[in-house]
């Protein structure tokens, strides 16, 4: 897609939306649920036909055996909390990110929330479901840039039930951003040379786009409010105007845990198709949560006081970016500001981030910078 070498550099460290469908891929027989045996794999009885006292016992029983164990094998990954997990999503210069992945325990299966951009990613998500002999109940994607939601392909294909709970602003980026992503990657198929390293990668990235709809939400989020996934109670929260148009966060009371997608990532805020101005506000929405640890979409979990520091440098580089500094000065900011944060070996990815998205994005001019802060308005 990007013409330059500067360019791809920058579009590859940049997460970004680019969408990517779930790739052909071979299927290990016998190793992935059969659509006939999901129902039969942590399936809690809901409607119970009969009434005599020996079907409430059975009824009990099962309902016990389909509750999340406390002695229930721990959950694989990262453990931010008793029954929550987290798969660490690649973010590496010179290459397509994957989102962070976390899993919860549910009564009736698990909560996967975002599904990652590369096969490889989300078919650790089968793993581990496949692991701890639990299906994948419930998805819920962040927003729709393809390293948080192209995996939800490969994951209704194992697990067809699976309802999808995300904004709906991802049919208005396939007509717009992905519309024209797409557009840039055959661009740049009918420019490679034969042997191109890079065509590989953008075939990929077009299939994950074409995807289309089986990437869409089955349960549209359409406003913040308590919610139960999978018998598991939570929140699902609904920003408009930050990072994508459509930003869905999951609070976890039980844990007091906040998956925050990318409203919060590491090593730099991912600005691409950002309302600078209206992710400063839902930061303070996030941070008004009873949380204790929160999950970026990008970068390792972090308590609320960092979180509180993260939103603080956020804030500070709005302000610099809308004053008299130098580019340079306001990057240096952010690494000095969110620089406890930001692990030694990402400081160079967090520099060039923002050495595109400080003029191309924050002092863009007026129109380009609006670009995305009218969310309803552009579905
Ligand atoms: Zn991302």
């Amino acid at each position: 897609m990007p013409e330059t070498r500067d360019e791809r550099r920058a579009a590859g460290a940049r997460a970004a939306g680019k969408p990517g469908k779930a790739v052909p891929r071979a299927r290990t027989p016998g190793l992935l649920p059969a659509r006939g045996a999901q129902g039969s794999v942590g399936a809690c009885p809901r409607h119970p036909e009969r009434r005599d006292e020996d079907a409430a016992l059975l009824l009990l029983a099962a309902l016990a055996a389909c509750a999340p164990r406390r002695d229930a094998a721990p959950l694989p990954g990262d453990t931010v909390a008793p029954d929550v997990a987290l798969l660490r999503g690649a973010f590496v210069a010179g290459a397509q990110p994957d989102g962070n992945s976390v899993l919860l325990r549910a009564p009736q299966g698990l909560i996967v929330f975002d599904s990652g951009r590369h096969a490889a990613h989300t078919q650790r998500i089968l793993d581990a479901a496949r692991e701890v002999r639990q299906p994948i109940a419930a998805i819920v994607n962040s927003h729709w840039h393809l390293d948080h939601v192209a995996g939800n392909a490969l994951l209704r294909d194992a697990w067809p039930r699976a309802e999808v709970y995300a904004s709906d602003a991802i049919e208005g980026a396939m007509r717009g951003f992905l519309a024209d992503y797409r557009a840039q990657l055959e661009g740049a198929l009918a420019q490679a040379p034969d042997g191109s390293a890079d065509a590989a990668g953008w075939r990929e990235e077009i299939a994950r786009i074409d995807a289309g709809a089986r990437l869409f939400p089955t349960r549209p989020v359409t406003a913040t409010g308590a919610r139960t996934l999978a018998g598991r109670r939570v929140t699902l929260g609904l920003e408009r105007n930050a990072v994508s148009g459509g930003d869905v966060w999951l609070y976890d009371p039980a844990t007091r845990t906040l998956l925050a997608g990318d409203l919060v990532t590491l090593p730099a805020p991912l600005l691409d198709t950002a309302c600078a101005e209206g992710w400063r506000e839902a930061l303070a929405r996030l941070d008004a949560l009873p949380f204790a640890t929160l999950v970026p979409g990008h970068g390792a979990p972090m308590t609320h006081a960092q979180f509180a520091a993260w939103r603080g440098a956020y804030a500070g580089l709005l302000a610099c970016a809308a004053g008299d500094a130098t580019d340079a000065d306001c990057k240096a900011g952010w690494l000095r500001d969110a620089g406890p944060l930001i692990p030694e070996a990402d400081r160079a990815l967090a520099a060039n981030l923002l050495d595109y998205y400080l003029p191309q994005v924050l002092r863009a001019p007026a129109a380009r910078r609006a670009r995305y802060c009218d969310a309803e308005a552009g579905r």
